[in-house]
């Protein structure tokens, strides 16, 4: 039965719910009264349940679906301004003991090449991950419990924190690995990560079981209560995301809701950010064999609902997708992006030969750091490489609570211009950094309170003319 507080995935990822959520939408996606109430609520910036954003989704109205386009455009602009966090991925290891049909690590792939980085070679991949202008790293690994273990990952972090290259330190890492027990997220939460990120890959059970055939991701509960044992070990930003193309997205996109309304229901925090990839070709995975791809106006569409209704919610777009459709996703809800990634173990420090790839996708956006930041500039996007709510201990509900009251606007502006301020400084290019010197000049005017401008441009000042790093507020 569903139920929103129970500790059990199959009640608070119900599958009736689902499928009445869905004949819901169905029934009302024409039904212009209810949809115009439920953009009304929506405009409240309150969010919406998951049957209220179903309808939405479902709505064929051409002229209502532009007003959800407006709304979601309107929200991203009063939650997250014209900023754009940056990250990057860094794979450690693509052993893995699963046998998910649609990622190349699959245990029985036995051509593609197995790598697992060491100390060293991390340190070697984080300075030059450094050297490109990044602060916030994604790690990601595949799951085998001999290789791949707690004690591995725990020392990896600990060296990618410890790092202090020329100017440069990454100052989030955020960790996308294996659900694992209460014990080893409190350990994982010990070790300083950020955010901790599990893609469902789908909600639907019975799909489930068939796309993870082996290995113990195969335990649909296990991996879907995950989040409520990393919120019981102590993380409390935890990064939900589905691989679209797996089952019907109206599906997932129930699904992906619930999830979120249950962590808020269980723990009082939602989830800390969601992920948007869609399933792409790799080694020996060909995504035409999978039924249910979506095309651009459907995917642009699902990040519109999902930014209306959570709107507290950051929303993540990888270089899955490509420079046109990630433009569109950006107006839409994106509030981070990777650049210049790489999605093979190493690869940042020396770029791996094709024949030897270990990439987990094809990357569809190739940009460097540089013109991914300059081609944000041009649009008038601030790239900001801040991680001041994690250093500050602003996590979890108390993060949640000053982005509900759109406090988080005070700190995450000045910060953008200040970190921006830092990559122009030590990384760009002489055409990007003169954009972004400019972009610097008109926004720093926008920070609304004059004592805080005052700081924010005397700080600039010491980034450039004293070498100073590390403001924030
Ligand atoms: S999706 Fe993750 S668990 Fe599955 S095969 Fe790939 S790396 Fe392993
Ligand atoms: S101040 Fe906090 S919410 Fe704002 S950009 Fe920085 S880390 Fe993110």
């Amino acid at each position: 039965m569903y139920d929103v507080n129970s500790k059990c995935a199959d009640d608070f990822i119900n599958h009736e719910e689902i499928l009445e959520t869905l004949a819901y939408a169905d029934e009302n996606k024409e039904n212009a009264e209810l949809i115009d109430s439920i953009i009304e609520k929506a405009k409240k910036r309150k969010g919406l349940t998951h049957r209220e954003a179903s309808v939405l989704l479902a709505c064929p109205i051409e002229e209502k679906n532009q007003e959800i386009y407006k709304l979601a455009e309107q929200i991203k602009k009063d939650f997250y301004g014209n900023r754009i966090v940056m990250f990057a991925p860094l794979y450690l290891s693509n052993y893995c003991i699963n046998g998910c049909t649609y990622c190349p690590y699959h245990a029985k792939n036995k051509h593609i090449p197995r790598k697992q980085l060491s100390q060293d070679e991390i340190r070697r991949e984080v300075i030059a991950l450094q050297d490109m202008g990044h602060k916030r790293l994604a790690l990601e690994a595949g799951e085998d419990p001999v290789r791949n273990t707690m004690d591995y990952y725990l020392e990896s972090i600990q060296t990618i924190y410890s790092i202090k290259h020329k100017n440069g330190a990454i100052r989030r890492v955020n960790i996308n690995i294996a659900a694992t027990t209460v014990d080893n997220y409190r350990l994982l939460k010990e070790a300083g990560i950020g955010t901790y990120i599990l893609f469902q890959e789908t909600y639907h059970k019975e799909s489930y079981l068939e796309l993870h055939p082996t290995g113990p991701k195969h335990d649909y509960n296990y991996h879907t209560e995950a989040m409520d044992r990393a919120m019981e070990g102590g993380i409390d930003d935890v990064g939900l995301g589905v691989l679209f193309g797996l089952d019907k997205y109206r599906y997932e996109f129930a699904g992906l809701l619930m999830h979120a309304e249950h962590l808020e229901a269980a723990f009082g925090v939602g989830p800390h950010t969601i992920s948007v990839p869609r399933l792409k070709h790799a080694d020996d995975i060909n995504p035409e064999e999978f039924d249910n791809g979506i095309d651009d106006e459907t995917f642009l569409k699902i990040i519109a609902c999902i930014r209306i209704a959570v709107p507290y919610t950051g929303m993540i777009i990888s270089t899955r997708e490509n420079k046109s459709c990630r433009e569109r996703a950006l107006h839409l809800g994106i509030s981070q992006i990777s650049g210049g990634s790489r999605t093979s173990v190493g690869g940042y420090y020396e770029p791996e030969p094709e024949e030897e790839s270990s990439e987990q996708f094809d990357v569809s956006d190739n940009r460097t750091l540089d013109e991914v930041v300059r081609w944000l500039m041009q649009m008038d996007y601030i790239p900001s490489f801040c991680t001041a709510c994690y250093r500050e201990g602003r996590t979890g509900d108390r993060f949640m609570s000053l982005c509900k009251s759109g406090q988080i606007q005070n700190c995450c502006h000045p910060n953008a211009l200040m970190t921006l301020k830092e990559y122009l400084m030590d990384y760009a290019s002489p055409e990007t950094k003169a954009i972004g010197d400019k972009l610097i000049d008109k926004e720093v005017l926008n920070v609304p309170n004059e004592k805080v401008r005052k700081v924010v441009l005397e700080n600039l000042r010491l980034i450039e003319q004293d070498n100073r790093r590390d403001f924030r507020f």
